[in-house]
């Protein structure tokens, strides 16, 4: 499942040569660059979320559990 390269407007410099690749993006004009691997904070944030949402899950079962016995 590759995507064809296609290009937008260049957040930077706005000149519409801004390239769309697979996994990254990046404007050959400003030399302006975006990936799309998340950065150490992003990954952590979503962690948390995830973790967020077991831990509640979890609280919903023990209560569930615990109205049961
Ligand atoms: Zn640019």
């Amino acid at each position: 499942m590759s995507k064809k390269p296609y290009f937008t407007d260049c957040p930077r410099c706005g000149s519409n040569s801004f390239e769309h690749m697979s996994e990254y993006c990046h404007c050959p004009n400003c030399l302006y660059v975006e990936d799309y691997y998340e950065d150490a904070e992003t990954c952590y944030a979503a962690v948390r979320l995830l973790d967020g949402e077991r831990l509640r899950q979890n609280t919903q079962q023990d209560e569930a559990e615990s109205l049961a016995s």
